[in-house]
């Protein structure tokens, strides 16, 4: 291994530019050439590549975002697009790239692989905890605390005015966000598509928890969620059937992607970034790098990619004592 490229790709999440630093000194420190591409997939098609030095990567730890900016490829998910990319890596002398992404960034790194023999390792970055194989992955920690943040303020209003709020939170398909957020921010009820809760059963709790004397709920709904179609459909449910209460609204939207990263994400996006450089300069490939119990270490990108991120069923239960 002579030249590592480095790219952040899909999705992006706090915390990609602290490890983009961590593999450019990673880098440096080993003594092999490091360059950046551009714009994930897109800009390994287009040649968007530049060399990069320690001082390139100066100030950057603490930035949200990504200064390799991310995109979405949909010519690198064809047979020539990733033909036209190996020929740019080659050209430029690139012999091994690690890709900082989400699933669909390390089906491509897999396939491409596959394709060439070509040397990939990756780093999990998205604020959705849904990779098998790591027990957190880049920004999501950050994207915690902005969504505390963010329902701490909903409920001092939702206490001025004694209402209900609806507040839809990402996290794709896995209710990781929402429930860890949701219990950190003391929220009456958590609705993830892990667990089909059903709309009776919300009303239900909702009617207990008015019996109880709270005056103002505050319910966290994760946008992948079965129960109401979406979060705006559910409002209308429990109006209709708790004319009681005031119902609002709230979806954070893309606010739980950005963001100055915590020192949480920082340090993993360090170890990961070094992590990454040392299992290609050992000669391996195809991995991704994780942290598990504290400890760093490598899952066989095609386990992280069909693996299952499992909720852990203890949270639900302790969310359901403590929202009592
Ligand atoms: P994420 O990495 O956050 O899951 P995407 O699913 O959008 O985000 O994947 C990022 C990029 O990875 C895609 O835009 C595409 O370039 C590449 N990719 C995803 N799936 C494939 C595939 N099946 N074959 C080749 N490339 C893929």
């Amino acid at each position: 291994i002579q030249k590592v490229g480095v790219l952040t790709s899909g999705g992006d999440s706090p915390g990609m530019n602290a490890a983009i630093r961590a593999v450019v000194r990673a880098c440096a420190y080993y003594n092999v050439d490091c360059v950046g591409i551009y714009r994930g997939y897109q800009g390994m098609i287009e040649g968007d590549f530049k060399e990069m030095g320690p001082r390139d990567v100066k100030n950057i730890i603490n930035k949200g975002g990504t200064i390799l900016k991310s995109a979405r490829s949909v010519d690198f998910k064809t047979k020539e697009g990733r033909k036209k990319a190996y020929h740019n890596l080659v050209t430029a002398g690139i012999d091994s790239f690690v890709v900082i992404g989400g699933d669909g960034s390390f089906t491509g790194a897999e396939i491409f692989n596959e394709e060439f023999g070509f040397p990939v390792i990756g780093i999990p970055g998205t604020i959705d905890n849904d990779i098998y194989g790591t027990s957190y992955t880049l920004g999501y920690d950050t994207a915690l605390n902005t969504v505390i943040d963010a329902i701490d303020k909903i409920r001092d209003t939702a206490n001025s005015h004694n209402r209900l709020f609806f507040v839809e939170v990402m996290g794709r398909d896995a209710g990781h966000i929402a429930l860890n957020a949701g219990i950190g921010a003391g929220a009456e009820e958590i609705l993830i598509p892990e667990e089909d809760f059903g709309l009776d059963r919300l009303v239900d709790s909702l009617k207990r928890s008015k019996g109880s004397g709270k005056t103002s709920s505050i319910v966290v709904v994760s946008e992948g969620d079965k129960i109401g179609k979406n979060v705006f459909e559910l409002k209308d449910y429990i109006e209709e059937n708790m004319p009681e209460y005031d119902v609002r609204v709230s979806v954070l939207g893309h606010m739980q992607r950005g963001g100055s990263p915590s020192c949480f994400d920082r340090v993993l996006a360090s170890r990961l970034g070094v992590k990454a450089v040392e299992t290609l300069l050992e000669g391996k490939s195809n991995y991704m790098v994780g942290l598990n119990e504290d400890k760093i270490t490598l899952t066989p990108l095609e386990q992280a990619i069909k693996g299952q991120s499992k909720i852990d069923m203890e949270l639900v239960k302790v969310s359901d004592i403590v929202s009592s």
